[in-house]
């Protein structure tokens, strides 16, 4: 079945690949078994993937093993300029690229395209990257030795990626690995194996060589049991759930894994008196809003401040009710389809909730599609943080306002969660900038900004939303090892 091309919109049909890649060849399941994979905003069959289990994992191990063990041996120039041709054809197929990700995913095709250039920042970050790996040398302690401290490839990785953004996701990881010379098996989300399998296309006609880049669809138990229990695979590099983080580490345990976790978040967004009302109420839509909620940098709790609250409320209020929902494809929507039942149910099981425990809708959109799989933009006032939605992630398109007195109190509320992925706040004043930026106990601080995500700087979080960091100088550590060489004798 070849369902996706008979859309007839991308220029290069064969980017839309149904088989997995093993050590440079295009295969099915050793079953000949298939999953579905569906378009959220239809809920009709896109097409198929293999559905592989532990055999073929443990295949694609193998292969990355075996190509190891002469692209760890390429110059860094080499492997800088590979990666240079994929950042090229990923770039020049970008339009191709974003309607598959929004065909699979639902995002707006607007956004899918700015993650496709976003994903291809990474490639060519990197590719740049390969060339400053350097050592350090040490003073030594006697005259007759020297002391060389050199950074290694750590070897095979595994990479687990999630769905909400089902390109970039990979490119963060999968380009410092190749930089730094280690070899990768890619495990994409069940829900969006396309765009996964699209950039291994891309990867091959760069001249990426075989095995290089793994990708294996299917059964994710199956496929992360071998992931975690073969030796040969020496990281896993993972960014989803907390859930699946935490199995994830307890199953590296037996093999001493190293780990990079990029989990879950629960950011507050916090609106001081003091703040560029216009600013706030612009960062809160592209943070809470941007792929319907589904990011794990969202804005999940809106903190207020007394003296701003209704003004914010109002200015937010026009903004929400205007969201067209739809699907991605179509000219002017803004939030696409949720991506599969569970997300349609966790949201509303958090609004229900909301509302009996005393929250009351702002304002809502009157926009929305026929279908189960379309959540409806809403802007909740009197939230409380007994509420569901305090405490979990929505991942939806509903943002609930909390109001606050002092900035001790918002501090609190903002620290008082498991997670520490990203806060945002919004002042103008300097000093309270700086105390509350240091105050915040998360891996990233938006102050005055709701976009932090960039190639250039460090990503990750802190408490139980992650180990590690991607992304900037910091991402290629995550795959080089050091080995401290003791020269004596001299
Ligand atoms: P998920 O944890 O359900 O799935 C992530 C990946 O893990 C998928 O590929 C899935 O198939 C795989 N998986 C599931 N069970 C597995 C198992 N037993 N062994 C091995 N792999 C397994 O997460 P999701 O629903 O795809 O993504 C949403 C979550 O990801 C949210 O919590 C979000 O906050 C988080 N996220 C975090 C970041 C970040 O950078 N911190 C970025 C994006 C998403």
């Amino acid at each position: 079945m070849n369902a996706i091309t008979k859309i007839g919109t991308f220029n290069d049909a064969d980017l839309f690949r149904q088989q997995a890649l093993i050590g440079g060849v295009w295969r099915e399941a050793d079953t000949k078994g298939v999953a579905e994979v569906t378009n959220p905003a239809s809920l009709t069959v896109l097409g198929t993937v293999p559905d592989m289990g532990g055999d073929e994992t443990r295949a694609a191990i193998g292969a990355a093993a075996e190509a190891f063990r002469s692209w760890k041996k390429k110059t860094h120039a080499e492997r800088g300029g590979l990666l240079e041709r994929w950042h090229g054809l990923i770039r020049r197929h970008e339009q191709d690229l974003a309607l598959l990700l929004t065909l699979e995913q639902g995002k707006p095709l607007a956004e899918a395209l700015a993650e496709i250039r976003y994903g291809a920042s990474f490639v060519k970050w990197f590719a740049e990257e390969a060339r400053r790996i350097g050592g350090s040398t040490i003073p030594s302690p006697t005259a007759d030795r020297r002391i060389l401290v050199l950074k290694e490839a750590v070897g095979v990785c595994a990479v687990i990626t999630p769905w909400n953004f089902p390109n970039a996701m990979i490119t963060r990881k999968v380009a410092p690995a190749l930089a730094a010379g280690c070899t990768v098996v890619i495990k994409p989300s069940e829900f969006t194996p396309f765009s996964a399998l699209a950039l291994g296309v891309l990867a091959e006609r760069a001249g990426i060589p075989a095995g290089v880049i793994n990708i294996v669809t299917g059964m994710p138990a199956e496929i992360g049991k071998e992931l975690m229990a073969n030796e040969t695979v020496r990281k896993i590099s993972f960014t989803g759930s907390t859930r699946v983080g935490a199995l994830l580490m307890k199953g590296a345990a037996d093999g001493i894994k190293r780990l990079s976790l990029e989990l879950g978040g629960n950011a507050p967004f916090i609106v001081f008196d003091d703040a560029d009302l216009d600013l706030a109420v612009e960062g809160a839509v592209n943070s809470k809003f941007r792929n319907g909620g589904q990011t794990c940098v969202c804005a999940n709790r809106i903190l207020v401040q007394a003296g701003i609250y209704e003004a914010f409320a109002a200015k937010l209020a026009s903004q929400v009710a205007g969201m067209k929902v739809g699907p991605g494809t179509e000219e002017g929507v803004v939030i696409g389809p949720m991506i599969n039942g569970a997300a349609i149910e966790k949201i509303e099981r958090h609004l229900a909730d909301a509302l009996e425990k005393g929250a009351r809708i702002i304002a809502q959109s009157d926009s929305l599609p026929e279908g189960r799989q379309y959540a409806r933009p809403i802007l909740l006032g009197d939230a409380t943080t007994e509420m569901l939605l305090a405490s979990e992630e929505t991942f939806g398109p509903v943002a609930p306002l909390f109001r606050f007195e002092t900035e001790e109190e918002a501090i609190a509320i903002a620290n008082g969660t498991p997670f520490g992925l990203a806060a945002y706040f919004y002042t103008e004043n300097l000093k309270r900038s700086w105390r509350v930026a240091e105050a915040l106990e998360f891996g990233m601080v938006g102050l005055n900004t709701g976009l932090i995500s960039t190639e250039v700087a460090p990503f990750g979080g802190v408490k139980q939303s992650g180990l590690g960091r991607e992304g900037s100088q910091l991402g290629i550590e995550e795959y080089l090892e050091v080995k401290t060489l003791h020269v004596g004798g001299l």
